[in-house]
């Protein structure tokens, strides 16, 4: 099925969720029916939620919570500071040497914790103020495609954009922050594989899983057409209480992403977004979850457990 069929299923309504979930009328106390943030859940995720249950991995990272409406002190609409380090209404250039473009506000799915669900993104669609930045900053020699998400854009639209930053000579470096290929691994088509093959820039794709429930095998099909052009492909996760704060749940992620060539490459600690502090985990116990995956895997399926402080020049090691 095309992609964009396979995100018209995605889950938008609370009742319909709620009742495909088979959770009961005591569960509600504990739910947030409307949210300024919307529901948004692709179909392949929520046939891996256990049913009944407000205990699940997947569940807890999509579906609101009444907790997400508690305001708590040192808790910001813009925790990781991407207001001051905007340059022009798509670009932030945090950096040396790398620039972000905020494609699109659109997302395959909303997770309940995104650092920028506060973010006022731009309405008009052209890049070409984005690009011109980059042109005449020679230092930028790597552009994020992130968002929202970069694979929300059409094929032609991510031609166009890219065919742009090709023809940039100090450009060497692409980068795609996506979570789409988690929800929607058709998104990864034909034309897509494409374009990536024929751009002169080396490209790296970072995805974002948080927990082994939910990778399957079409999703590593579809990762691994990428790979196949040469193109590592990387994981991000975050630390989330209810989540994945645990050695099991952790050890099994970054184990079986290895498994398929995909190197973990962060694990972060939650950006304090307003309406996540339920999801916070301490640090201390952060640090003792990654001692443990040292113990039990390679160095190279450890991800570095870091924090983004706004204004700082790269992540902060936690660990
Ligand atoms: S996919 Fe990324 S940008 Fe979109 S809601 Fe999730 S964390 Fe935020």
């Amino acid at each position: 099925m095309e992609w964009r069929a396979v995100q018209r299923k995605n889950f938008t309504q609370f009742k319909t969720l709620f009742e495909f979930l088979e959770l009961q009328p005591h569960h509600l106390p504990q739910l947030l029916e409307k949210s300024p943030f919307p529901l948004n859940l692709p179909y392949r995720l929520a046939a891996k939620i256990a049913k009944s249950t407000l205990e699940d991995p997947i569940l807890r990272q999509f579906l609101p919570l009444a907790k997400e409406a508690v305001i708590t002190p040192g808790f910001t609409a813009d925790p990781v500071g991407d207001e001051p380090s905007r340059t022009s209404s798509k670009l932030l250039h945090k950096y040396q040497g790398r620039a972000l473009i905020v494609c699109t506000s659109a997302c395959a799915m909303h997770c309940r914790y995104c650092f920028r669900k506060n973010f006022s993104y731009e309405t008009d669609k052209s890049f070409d103020t984005e690009i011109q930045a980059i042109v005449e900053d020679p230092s930028i020699t790597e552009v994020i495609l992130s968002g929202g998400d970069p694979l929300s854009l059409s094929n032609a639209t991510l031609q166009d954009l890219i065919d742009c930053l090709s023809a940039i000579p100090h450009l060497n470096r692409l980068r795609f922050h996506t979570r789409f290929p988690i929800g929607i691994p058709e998104r990864i088509d034909a034309p897509f594989l494409e374009i990536l093959a024929n751009t002169r820039l080396q490209s790296y794709f970072i995805i974002h899983c948080n927990h082994p429930q939910e990778l399957d095998g079409d999703i590593f099909a579809a990762l691994k057409k990428i790979q196949r052009l040469g193109i590592p492909v990387l994981n991000q996760a975050v630390l989330l209480k209810g989540v994945n704060d645990d050695i099991d749940a952790l050890k099994t992620l970054c184990e079986t992403l290895s498994d398929q060539g995909i190197m973990s490459y962060y694990l972060h600690q939650l950006d304090r977004v307003q309406g996540s502090a339920h999801y916070e985990v301490a640090e201390e116990k952060g640090r003792d979850l990654v001692q443990q995956l040292q113990a039990l895997l390679p160095g190279y399926a450890v991800p570095k457990y870091v924090r983004e402080v706004a204004g700082e020049p790269s992540k902060t090691p936690l660990d």
